[in-house]
């Protein structure tokens, strides 16, 4: 896909509550502004990437954009799972993330056991991706190192205008 990689940085709100409960995937919501700046052509599904919690160590992550159609959502949602175990919820801090990747489109399922499979298939293939030298090195990138108070909230240049 031609716009990746995308950087882009903001506040994690509540989200719907089901990651933990019924999925036992958490997934840390961004807030709307962050989603109304995805351009147009990062289109919905599954992408793997880079992310950091305000200026904690950076982790291999999956997310979703879009309106999961398990769940028929009208309102398109950024969704990231970060692969790494935190010893407490982090609502309110600032996620940073690269998105690198396109793993697939979003789509409906028969079940919820189904969709949970999914979601390890794409954890896995984004832990082998990820260990690819050519995306190891976003790992490095500028961006996470930059303030995470940062007025800039998503770009896909920043790496050329630091
Ligand atoms: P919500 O519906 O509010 O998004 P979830 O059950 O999906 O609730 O839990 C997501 C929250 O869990 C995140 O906002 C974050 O604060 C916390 N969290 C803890 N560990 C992780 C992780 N590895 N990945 C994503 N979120 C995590
Ligand atoms: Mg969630």
């Amino acid at each position: 896909m031609k716009n990746l990689p995308y950087f882009c940085r903001g506040e994690v709100v509540r989200g719907f509550g089901r990651g933990s409960k019924e999925l036992g995937i958490l997934t840390a919501n961004f807030t709307d502004s962050v989603v109304e700046l995805l351009p147009g052509d990062i289109s919905t599904g599954i992408y793997y990437g880079w992310a950091c919690v305000d200026t904690g160590d950076i982790h291999k992550m999956v997310m979703s954009i879009g309106c999961n159609p398990y769940y028929n959502n009208a309102k398109k949602s950024m969704e990231t799972h970060v692969i790494h175990t935190f010893k407490e919820d982090f609502y309110g801090q600032i996620l940073s993330v690269v998105l690198v990747g396109y793993i697939r489109p979003e789509r409906s399922y028969d079940s919820l056991d189904a969709l949970i499979a999914a979601i390890n298939n794409d954890i896995e293939e984004a832990k082998r991706e990820l260990d690819l030298p050519e995306h190891l090195k976003l790992k490095k990138d500028n961006f996470f190192r930059a303030s995470a108070s940062s007025s800039m909230t998503s770009s896909n240049k920043i790496t050329k205008d630091l």
